[in-house]
């Protein structure tokens, strides 16, 4: 282990710590996985813990990845027609902008810090804590390639 692994190792801990959770390998693992990778499927993943822990369990990594978004340490999107996804930055009220083609997530900063960014016209007397908002469009890349049904 070099010495720079040691210190992620070390800060990846102290975050695991301070969400008030027990430190364990794959609580480890897939923090220090999001944090390299925004936007994760489970899927991808437990792929990537289990290129370092080979014997983890798909279970495991959904308890990991529960436990880490009730403790407020990562935050679930729930993107239409996509798998759930990811990320280690929280508690920002940013939103998501998805591609409607490939599916590419990135994120939308709007008034961080502020939440609810945006004021809706009827609350139904409803305390608005906070806004979640998922825009749709194409993509970049995907604004390169015709579409598949134009070039049908
Ligand atoms: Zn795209
Ligand atoms: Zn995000």
């Amino acid at each position: 282990m070099t010495h720079s692994d040691y210190n992620e190792t070390a800060s990846l801990a102290d975050s695991v710590r301070a969400a008030g959770l027990k430190v364990t390998a794959p609580r480890l693992a897939v923090l220090g996985m999001l944090q390299n990778a925004a936007h994760s499927s489970a899927e991808d993943v437990l792929a990537s813990v289990r290129s370092k822990l080979p014997s983890t369990s798909v279970q495991a990594v959904y308890g990991v990845l529960a436990a880490f978004t009730s403790a407020g340490l990562v935050r679930r999107t729930d993107p239409a027609g996509s798998p759930a996804l990811f990320e280690c930055r929280v508690g920002d009220n940013h939103h998501h902008i998805l591609c409607v083609r490939c599916g590419d997530l990135k994120d939308v900063t709007c008034v961080i810090g502020a939440a609810p960014c945006l004021t809706p016209s009827d609350t139904s007397g409803f305390t608005v804590i906070a806004a979640e908002v998922t825009f749709t469009g194409i993509c970049a890349s995907c604004q390169l390639q015709p579409a598949l049904e134009e070039s049908a």
